[in-house]
């Protein structure tokens, strides 16, 4: 479960900010993901339900409430870029052709995005 230890990880990240600010509850969280960023949105969610809710993290820094936390997530679709025509287009599965030319793009302009965005806490 690829998406568990992300959380886990994004998890202690905010944790951090957290403690950095004084504050002792997260909020919200929000994250872009996109569509090529190999991580499944409703994975995402429940490894989010899960580690959440644990009152015991791993590194034993459990200063932090993060119950009732919630999760906002931003899908990014993918948009490449076209050098031949010099166009931005969506491509429609996974093999990225130009709508125009049909030229394979290697330039990927956006999806392959993994951050967090906003971070809630007090
Ligand atoms: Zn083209």
């Amino acid at each position: 479960m690829h998406e568990l230890a992300l959380m886990a990880e994004l998890r202690h990240l905010a944790e951090e900010a957290a403690s950095r600010e004084g504050a002792s509850r997260i909020h919200r969280l929000q994250l872009r993901i996109g569509s090529l960023s190999g991580v499944d949105a409703d994975a995402l969610r429940s490894a989010f339900a899960v580690v959440m809710a644990d009152r015991e993290p791993g590194d034993g820094s459990g200063s932090i409430d993060t119950q009732g936390s919630t999760l906002e997530l931003e899908v990014v679709r993918t948009v490449c870029f076209c050098a031949d025509c010099q166009q931005e287009f969506a491509p429609s599965d996974v093999i990225h052709a130009c709508p125009r030319c049909g030229a394979l793009s290697t330039q990927v302009l956006r999806g392959r995005e993994l951050e967090l965005v906003a971070l809630e806490v007090s």
